[in-house]
């Protein structure tokens, strides 16, 4: 009878680890970087925040006038009926009305203007009647309407945003309005990555498109990773194409632990590349091999390369993708200072069919979108074998089945991880 080695095919493994527990382990011996830098606002989108930032300043920083129209005191307001103001000047953004306002008086106000001294309402101009130098008003108007107050959006001492805080441009935009013109934020963390396999061809530009050696796939996983690096606050160290064996991986290793904090690999973890991997890994860090209670993705190494955090994700292009997005990015993330790690997750009506084993969560391409209700649907990209990178490329989102489920059917909530939120980065 032959005896048979656990395989990614097999429907469960008691020894699997599961991901909540394999997250645990990553976290527990991480430490954020601890060095900052000051950084211009042009140049701080997406970097975190390495202290609290306290506003010296209210914003707006005066009263001013939300609507044009006619800036008044609330005492001229009649209790009942109607009353006639004399208009006695006129403010606009950036000019402001520098004289007195007395009893009876109004004066012509613009979206922005400071709202003058001795008034405290501005009365829209589409509500009063208009003579050539006086306005009517009646009982209707509202005491204290279409100001913006000193300080209603920001005020003087308000810490604003957080350390650990991720700029957005809102953020940029806030800080901008503060006068704010430098920031303290972490430095960027250096992340070094390489891919291995006899098999890989890297794209040459000066070759016709499509041109493949026999036996030889092209290395998509390095563009890949690099594609989804670039989009994160980090400095790139692309290492090329190691081939499989144990002297080159060493030594790719060891450089790479010597100029980056986090170093990524991908390829060569599965049963049969383990050995030279294995020994490799051993001789230059701490690395353990987990086969993950995951799909796609299951076997994963990790562990410590000097000071450097290592990742040796699988070679398969769909189990990259997803091991990056589940386990590499809450990490750099996290390394970098930034307080929210985890990936937005939320419940959507499954439209598909889902075939899946109990055992193992499963992360599964989808579709989400909305239905005529305008509630959220989602459906299954198709296939999903682990080496079909199209099925990610057709996808806007994760639908992420719990281990202990052994299927979906239509109609069925899951929770699904969108890929992109409504900003960009
Ligand atoms: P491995 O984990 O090295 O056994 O690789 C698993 C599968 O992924 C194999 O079919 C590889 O050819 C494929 N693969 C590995 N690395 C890459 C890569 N960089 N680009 C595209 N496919 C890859
Ligand atoms: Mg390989």
């Amino acid at each position: 009878m032959i005896e048979k080695q656990p395989s990614c095919e097999d429907d469960s493994e008691p020894e699997l680890l599961p991901v909540e527990e394999a997250r645990k382990r990553l976290f527990s011996s991480l430490r954020p970087v601890e060095d900052g830098e000051q950084v211009g606002l042009s140049d701080v989108l997406h970097r975190v925040l390495s202290q609290d930032v306290k506003s010296s300043v209210d914003v707006p920083p005066e009263a001013n006038s939300a609507m044009d129209g006619y800036a008044i005191s609330a005492a001229c307001i009649p209790a009942a009926g109607e009353a006639t103001l004399r208009v006695t000047g006129s403010a606009w953004a950036g000019r402001p009305f520098t004289g007195t306002v007395s009893s009876g008086e109004a004066i012509r106000i613009f979206t922005g203007a400071v709202i003058p001294e001795g008034t405290d309402t501005v009365v829209i101009q589409e509500h009063v009647r208009a003579q050539s130098d006086a306005i009517e008003i009646d009982d209707s108007v509202v005491a204290g309407k279409n100001v913006r107050q000193a300080g209603e959006d920001v005020a003087l001492g308000q810490v604003i945003l957080t350390r650990g805080h991720c700029l957005q441009a809102a953020d940029i935009g806030v800080l901008a309005s503060l006068g704010i013109h430098t920031v303290d934020v972490y430095r960027r963390l250096r992340i070094a990555f390489f891919t291995t396999g006899d098999e890989l061809q890297a794209l040459d530009p000066s070759t016709p498109d499509g041109l493949l050696h026999p036996g030889m796939v092209f290395d998509s996983n390095r563009y890949t990773l690099s594609a989804l690096l670039s989009a994160m606050p980090v400095e790139v160290v692309d290492l090329g194409i190691i081939r499989d064996n144990e002297e080159d991986t060493r030594a790719v290793l060891q450089h790479a632990a010597s100029v980056a904090d986090v170093v990524i690999s991908s390829g060569g973890v599965s049963a049969g590349d383990a050995d030279y991997v294995t020994r490799a890994f051993h001789d230059v860090g701490d690395v353990s091999f987990w086969k993950l209670a995951m799909r796609p993705g299951r076997p994963l190494a990790y562990g410590s390369l000097g000071k450097a955090s290592f990742f040796g994700l699988p070679g398969n292009p769909v189990a990259v993708m997803v091991t990056f997005l589940q386990f590499v990015q809450p990490v750099i993330r996290y390394l970098s200072g930034r307080l929210d790690v985890e990936p937005l997750q939320m419940p959507a009506r499954c439209l598909s069919r889902l075939r899946k084993s109990p055992g193992r969560v499963e992360f599964q391409r989808g579709v989400l979108s909305l239905d005529e209700a305008g509630l959220l649907v989602v459906s299954s990209t198709g296939k999903q074998g682990a080496g079909r990178l199209s099925s990610m490329s057709a996808a806007n989102c994760l639908i992420v089945i719990g281990s202990e489920a052994d299927g979906v059917e239509p109609g069925d909530t899951v929770s699904v991880q969108p890929f992109y939120g409504l900003l960009p980065g």
